[in-house]
């Protein structure tokens, strides 16, 4: 099968979150298994040409943007240590911006990201078209490139080139639905003919994800548990009706992990491996991470051996970051180190680190994106906090059980997937005192060390490799084909 990957981020290139580390390794695992895989992206500011030795390919696309022509320039290069190409969308006007979705300087969104994305979704067609090679299976993720898949089936619709292609659609987060004014409607290049309840209006307004949805062969979310829950209304942000219509071409498939990344034993960003047979480097970790973060107290006063809780992640609602304000107090109130790195909404972030300065030596708030710094927590910390209020998939709970790093987390979502009371703690409602009470147990539990190296020890032996969630991804492309031709 030839498979395109379509998306707005891809590891090492960029990323915000777990969207870009899925596109990261889906990909290699899925050609792994015999496919011919390429994968399309924005041409960003913050991609590095020179680390990743972009070529241009002399490829130039230009799409009609209302009355206007937009080019694209596309260049290449490939995913690490691998044949496996990558190709980029160059438009400075577009792309060339302080972060990739949101003005920093305001916290919003950038008011021309319905054009930003439309423009990127039908350029990667063309690119297809220009490169020659009819995609079998086209893969597109979250509302940044999901037009791809409409325009397919809409403006491509007599295309031969596109005719056999199967389209599908992976869900990362229903929170990110691509709402826009209808006056955007010109941007997409669509007729308003499209612009019904069934294709593109979202009450008055266009849905860029639902547009996804209604043009695509397959859908797909990032965990079982979530597949469910986005059919209803507490979760389905208000499409929980077009995916409960669309239940049988639902499928919820768990994101692993890229344990050439995300691995103690070989990871180049923290300053000792371990291993789960020697565990001194972990160890080792912690102390490099007490010191950089500057967590003294009240190590240097009592025990030596107080546990860190970590977190990283995006600092939105949907993260739990209320409950973590909420509960501050009688956090601070245990025996514990708290190390978080995030960034996101401007309001939490300012909350937290003016909470944290009343706490200098126990609680370390890092604002910012920083992969090193993610590193370090992972493997210096004892526990990994996630009390999400919704979680579609999750993977720093992933990364923290490879890492001998206990995971705390919320029943929703991919956690209630992933992590089961053999190797964390669990709690179940979105409250303080569930939060605090799971932490109180996490901590009863260090206390233990024979209990604790075994939590750890279930938890470092568990694979979540991508090789079985990509034969699934693989079987549901291939399925779906044959569904496809039967017609
Ligand atoms: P989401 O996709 O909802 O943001 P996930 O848990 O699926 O959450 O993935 C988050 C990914 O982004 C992880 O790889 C995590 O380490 C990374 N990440 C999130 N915030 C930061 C940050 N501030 N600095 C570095 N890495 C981060």
């Amino acid at each position: 099968m030839n498979v395109v990957y379509v998306s707005p981020e891809i590891e090492p290139f960029a990323r915000t979150g777990g969207l870009g580390d899925v596109l990261g390794a889906l990909p290699k695992s899925v050609a792994k298994l015999g496919h011919t895989v390429c994968l399309i992206m924005p041409l960003y500011k913050q991609v590095s040409r020179k680390e990743f030795s972009l070529l241009s390919t002399q490829i130039t696309v230009a799409i009609p943007m209302q009355g206007k022509t937009s080019i694209g320039l596309v260049y290449s290069s490939y995913m690490p240590e691998t044949r496996i190409p990558v190709y980029f969308i160059e438009n400075a006007a577009y792309f060339e911006r302080a972060e990739f979705y949101k003005d920093p300087a305001t916290g919003q969104d950038y008011k021309d990201n319905c054009e930003r994305f439309a423009f990127f979704s039908r350029a990667a067609l063309e690119i297809l078209k220009a490169l020659g090679q009819p995609p079998d299976v086209l893969h597109a993720h979250d509302w940044q490139s999901a037009l791809a898949l409409t325009y397919l089936k809409t403006l491509y619709r007599e295309d031969p080139f596109f005719l056999n292609a199967l389209t599908v659609l992976t869900v990362h987060n229903l929170a990110y639905q691509g709402l826009f004014p209808k006056e955007d409607m010109p941007s997409t290049g669509l007729d308003w003919s499209y612009f019904n309840w069934k294709q593109l209006e979202y009450y008055g307004k266009i849905n860029i994800l639902k547009a996804g949805l209604a043009f695509s062969d397959i859908i797909t979310t990032v965990s079982k548990r979530y597949a469910q829950e986005i059919q209803t209304p507490e979760f389905g942000r208000g499409l929980e009706g077009v995916l409960q219509e669309r239940s049988k071409d639902l499928f919820g498939t768990v994101n692993g992990v890229d344990y050439n990344i995300w691995n103690p034993e070989k990871d180049k960003l923290i300053p000792s491996n371990y291993s789960l047979k020697n565990l001194s480097g972990k160890k080792v970790c912690k102390r490099h991470l007490q010191r950089k973060c500057g967590l003294t107290a009240p190590t240097r006063l009592r025990d030596k051996d107080v546990p860190i809780i970590g977190w990283i992640g995006r600092l939105t609602e949907q993260k739990g970051v209320d409950l973590l304000l909420e509960g501050w107090e009688e956090l601070m109130g245990l025996d514990l180190q708290f190390v978080l790195l995030g960034k996101g909404d401007l309001q939490y972030e300012e909350a937290l680190k003016a909470k944290a300065s009343k706490y200098p030596g126990k609680a370390s708030v890092n604002i910012g994106f920083d992969n090193r710094l993610s590193h370090e927590i992972e493997a210096g910390a004892d526990m990994f906090l996630m009390p999400s209020k919704f979680e579609p998939c999750g993977l720093n709970q992933l990364y923290s059980l490879k890492y001998g790093t206990v995971p705390i987390v919320r029943h929703t979502g991919g956690l209630v997937d992933t992590v089961d009371e053999q190797v964390g703690f669990i709690f179940k409602s979105n409250s303080v005192e569930e939060m605090i009470a799971a932490i109180k147990k996490a901590l009863g539990a260090y206390a233990n060390p024979a209990q604790w190296i075994e939590l750890m020890r279930r938890g470092m032996l568990q694979d979540w490799s991508w090789d079985k969630s990509a034969k699934e991804y693989v079987d549901l492309y291939q399925r779906g084909l044959k569904k496809k031709a039967a017609q």
